[in-house]
């Protein structure tokens, strides 16, 4: 039957969908588990108690299967261990946090203002030197995991309550310099990764019930199908039989009667029995028809139903997808975008040998319009620098927010030298940008390294020579672009 392909089509197509949905749950998961590593790690070094908590909860996480009920019940003891801490009077920190490999943007050991401290002592905030020096240091961890949370918001959905704790969460992870509250902070964060999870675990299985449903339904359609099929075949047989006999016997009469008018009689008797056999078929079969398309019907109008659901999961799916591929504060590609992005470009560039050109870009000093007028401030320079970069570029080339106040750009058909006269456009452009704040005009500069891609290139490689290119342009003075010298 040719509805049988399309069905089997479908049945297909839904295994299809389990793979790839099941595939971005993982990768949810993996970003869950990595923030919720990274977390533990700055609560770490409070007691010994909770340092060995903290590692049950990171070798936990390393187990293929999680236990919600089991983690909970971790996180209530963490959180009595927690409470306990604050009961007691603020010790000297026994040891600093590890750092971990980040999933946030690159640190960079050379930059000339990385995150110092200000030696305020507010409440949380220790006095002596050795103090001063961890505070930093836990400071620091704390920025990550509030950019990290930044990351992690992006690509995860949370309902609109969470979301909006989340953020005003992350605002103080990046800006406070109390040491308790953002210590609570990080404990806050550790609970919504597992809100999070638990959520999108649920959403998975959701999806999969559904899906298994209409698995089973188009089973079920395949196996009363092929039952009917049987049936039909068996009271078919049946049939020939019953006429056979009575045809064997019409003929056994024929051959023994003497008497004709006996003979008509009992031939009309087999013929009319002929006709019942034959009626009887005929009544099953029509069942059997009804029956099917009845089937068939019912079927279809819960497949229907099933359909425009998993249609709005899909496209569900695609909106978180598009999400997960945007940066929230500017609307450009982000990281992600950005890595798909490359390795697209490098197989065409490794396929067809066309110039391929790579630009970093990076604002100047912007840790001091942060500092000086606030993050909101600094928030409206990304938006409107990238909006620039993203309005300014050849529909061809590409532009992603790299992370913090970097850009990465790609220029395709483009070498180092012609994509230079570019940035350097769009740098002129940015210069002289009309900012105010607090009624003072400021000057928004940038600088950007760039280099085209070359024989032996990796898309690593090429990225960190861009890298270095673009530190020389800020050794140099900033506001400039550099492209990086060629390979021998
Ligand atoms: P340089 O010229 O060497 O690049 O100096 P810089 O101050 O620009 O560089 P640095 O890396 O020291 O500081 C970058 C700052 O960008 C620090 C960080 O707080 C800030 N930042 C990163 N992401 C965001 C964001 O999304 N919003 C705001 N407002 N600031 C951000
Ligand atoms: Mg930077
Ligand atoms: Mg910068």
């Amino acid at each position: 039957m040719a509805s049988d392909v399309s069905w089997k089509e479908k049945y297909f197509k839904e295994l299809e969908s389990a793979e790839t949905r099941h595939k971005q749950w993982q990768d949810e998961r993996s970003l869950l588990q990595r923030m919720l590593v990274r977390t533990s790690l700055a609560s770490e070094g409070q007691t010994p108690e909770l340092d060995a908590l903290l590692a049950k909860l990171r070798k936990d996480l390393k187990k293929k299967h999680f236990d919600v009920a089991g983690w909970r019940q971790l996180q209530e003891q963490i959180d009595r261990q927690v409470a306990r801490l604050d009961d007691q009077p603020p010790a000297a920190p026994n040891r600093t946090p590890a750092e971990t490999t980040p999933v946030a943007p690159r640190q960079r050991s050379q930059v000339p203002h990385d995150a110092s401290t200000p030696a305020t002592t507010t409440a949380g905030v220790p006095g002596d030197s050795q103090d001063l020096a961890d505070h930093a240091q836990r400071l620091r961890l704390a920025r990550r995991v509030g950019e990290l949370l930044d990351y992690m918001l992006d690509r995860v959905s949370l309902d609109d309550q969470a979301e909006r704790q989340a953020r005003s969460l992350q605002q103080s992870l990046l800006t406070s310099e109390n040491w308790d509250e953002l210590r609570e902070g990080l404990n806050q964060v550790a609970e919504l990764v597992i809100v999070a999870m638990t959520r999108s675990q649920k959403e998975f299985e959701a999806f999969l019930k559904n899906l298994d449903e209409r698995l089973a339904l188009l089973r079920s359609h395949f196996t009363s199908q092929s039952s009917a099929q049987t049936e039909r075949l068996s009271d078919s047989e049946t049939l020939e039989r019953e006429i056979r006999d009575e045809l064997e016997r019409v003929g056994q009469e024929v051959r023994a009667s003497e008497d004709l008018q006996q003979l008509k009689v009992s031939v009309s008797q087999n013929l009319a029995s002929i006709g019942q056999a034959v009626q009887r078929f005929r009544t099953r079969e029509t069942d059997r028809e009804r029956m099917l398309s009845e089937q068939l019907q019912a079927m279809q109008e819960k497949l229907a139903a099933m359909e425009a659901h998993s249609e709005e999961v899909q496209n569900q799916v695609r909106r978180e997808r598009v999400r997960a591929m945007t940066d929230l504060l500017t609307q450009l590609p982000n990281r992600e975008a950005w890595q798909e992005r490359m390795t697209f470009e490098f197989s065409r560039w490794q396929r067809y040998g066309h110039p391929l050109t790579i630009g970093l870009v990076d604002i100047d000093f912007f840790k001091r319009i942060n500092d000086s007028y606030g993050h909101k401030a600094g928030d409206k320079v990304l938006q409107i620098v990238a909006r620039e970069l993203g309005e300014r570029v050849r529909a061809t080339d590409f532009v992603a927010r790299y992370g913090g106040e970097e850009f990465a750009l790609l220029f395709p058909e483009t070498s180092p030298e012609e994509a230079q006269v570019a940035v350097e456009k769009l740098r002129q452009h940015v210069g002289r940008l009309p900012f105010h704040f607090r009624g003072e005009p400021v000057s928004i500069t940038f600088s950007a390294g760039l280099t085209g891609f070359a024989p032996g290139d990796s898309e690593e490689s090429v990225f960190e020579r861009a890298d270095r290119a673009l530190y020389d342009a800020k050794d140099a003075g900033r506001n400039r672009t550099v492209i990086a010298p060629s390979l021998q």
